[in-house]
């Protein structure tokens, strides 16, 4: 289908996002804010936005665009307020639609509520059915207006922290929150850690962010992750944060995805440096499929790392593969994946990648790249080296084939548009024209991230999700965390 909404499992967009919140002591905190968007522009190229809590009342401004041209120098001062929290939205096809952009807002009789989500609800109809029942009002069909409906029901009747805990009770998938309640910034990872967030320190204030790369934009020191089920309360006054462990579920399900493509290089999620782990994911391909060629290259820039991993671990087999840039990108053309017709995605495949004849022309080639999702990129990368003269194409791919849809916030395809969804290795390989291919195995995945594969969500690439899904597998014991709502005063 060509409509990007239409195009998703659940028919609804995905909420694959950027988020970040920030308390300064005196300045104000849109700027920083900015800065921080900035840096996670990656995460979402849809919209921007920024509000921000003066003490007395909210500001807020958001635009559809990239964030540097949905804010100017006049939007960003008249964000007044030392508590922000800001945002930036996945690219779905079809859906420019400023009622999904965020951060969402709302004022009512508690005060005014401002949220940032990153992630998928699975059980946001039934929590919509039920406001609505009760007499909400939806000005969208978002995940996050529903949390934002719940939250301002319970901060009617409780304290911050109670409301946040009830609202987790009632809520089931993935989330990484910035909210700011009036002018207190608050952030939230669901009981699995699904999402990234993480905390970092400035000289005046504390910061919350998807991503640590935004706290270094910042010049600021990273503190630590917010764990899973947490919920962290920043000072006004900037002056530090209040912990609360709501949850604790016995097993974490860090998406695997952020660290193989969806992350930067140089963030550092739950720990892990994830340029390193696409480094030792690209050593491990070696490890279970390396093929001696003359050069090995990666598809820029999603393969780079895993490229360089496996041409250093073939050097210490002694195998005299070169790495070579042989493939060169303009960097002003956007993302290929999300398209909305195969024509359009297959030119600009093209116009986005160019190859270097001189480093391919009679050689055998090993293209090295983070995933296959349609395989539309491989199927013409493959074409175009040997076009150009390449002997042998042979494709490794630093994650396992993607067999089915993510539920929990990726924007990936829809089950029959996967090439990997219905046939073998073999297959594929033919497909996309290679003279072999290969993934790697969960069990290398879970090794070079460092953490359990029942620590991880795998549901992309094993079909069993780690959340309670309706229609689809899961791979755990416990479908749900229970969360016991809190007693009320
Ligand atoms: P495809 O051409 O459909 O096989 O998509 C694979 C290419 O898209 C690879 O080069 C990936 O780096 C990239 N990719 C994989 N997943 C995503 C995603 N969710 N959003 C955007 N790009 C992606």
């Amino acid at each position: 289908m060509e409509d990007g909404r239409a195009d998703r499992p659940s028919g609804k967009p995905r909420e694959k996002c950027g988020v970040v919140g920030v308390s300064l002591a005196e300045r104000d905190a849109a700027l920083p804010t900015y800065y921080a968007l900035y840096a996670l522009q990656h995460r979402g190229q849809e919209s921007a936005g920024i509000v921000t809590h003066d003490g007395f009342q909210q500001h807020q401004h958001v635009e559809m665009g990239l964030v540097g041209d949905a804010f100017d120098q006049d939007d960003v001062d008249a964000l007044r307020g030392s508590t922000a929290i800001g945002h930036v939205r996945y690219p779905t096809a079809g859906s420019v639609d400023k009622d999904c952009a965020q951060p969402f807002s709302v004022s009512f009789k508690g005060g005014a509520l401002g949220l940032s989500h990153n992630g998928n609800l699975v059980n946001a109809d039934e929590v919509r059915d039920d406001l609505a029942g009760a007499g909400h009002a939806f000005t969208s069909d978002g995940d996050t207006e529903v949390i934002a409906h719940d939250l301002a029901r319970n901060l009617l009747e409780s304290d911050l922290v109670r409301s946040v805990k009830h609202t987790m009770s009632r809520i089931h998938g993935s989330y990484a929150l910035t909210i700011m309640h009036d002018d207190t910034v608050l952030g939230v990872r669901d009981p699995q850690g699904n999402r990234p967030l993480i905390i970092g320190e400035l000289d005046d204030g504390y910061v919350l962010a998807s991503e640590s790369s935004a706290i270094d934009t910042l010049d600021g020191e990273i503190v630590r992750d917010v764990r899973p089920g947490e919920l962290v309360v920043l000072h006004e006054d900037g002056s530090g944060f209040d912990s609360y462990q709501l949850v604790e579920a016995e097993n974490t399900a860090h998406c695997f995805f952020e660290y193989v493509y969806f992350a930067r290089p140089d963030s550092v999620i739950d720990e892990e440096l994830v340029y390193e782990v696409r480094r030792d994911l690209g050593r491990e391909l070696w490890a279970e499929s390396g093929t001696e060629t003359d050069v090995v290259m990666p598809v820029p820039d999603s393969g780079r790392a895993f490229a360089s991993g496996y041409a250093e671990a073939a050097s210490e087999d002694g195998a005299a593969t070169e790495f070579a840039e042989g493939l060169m990108k303009n960097r002003y053309v956007g993302r290929t994946f999300i398209m909305p017709t195969q024509e359009a995605r297959e030119r600009a495949v093209r116009l986005k990648l160019n190859p270097i004849k001189s480093t391919v022309e009679g050689k055998t080639v090993t293209l090295i790249d983070d995933s296959i999702v349609r395989g539309t990129t491989s199927r013409q990368l493959v074409q175009l080296l040997k076009d150009v003269g390449a002997e042998e194409v042979h494709v490794r791919i630093g994650a396992p084939a993607i067999v089915a849809p993510c539920y929990m916030g990726i924007d990936m395809a829809t089950r029959e548009e996967l090439i990997a969804g219905d046939q073998s290795v073999d297959g594929i390989a033919e497909e996309i024209g290679a003279d072999s291919l290969s993934y790697l195995s969960t069990d290398a995945v879970s090794e070079a991230i460092g953490k359990s594969k029942d620590d991880l969500c795998l549901g992309c690439v094993t079909g069993e999700y780690p959340y309670d899904i309706d229609g689809e597998a899961t791979d755990r014991d416990v479908e749900r965390p229970t969360i016991e709502p809190p007693a009320d005063d």
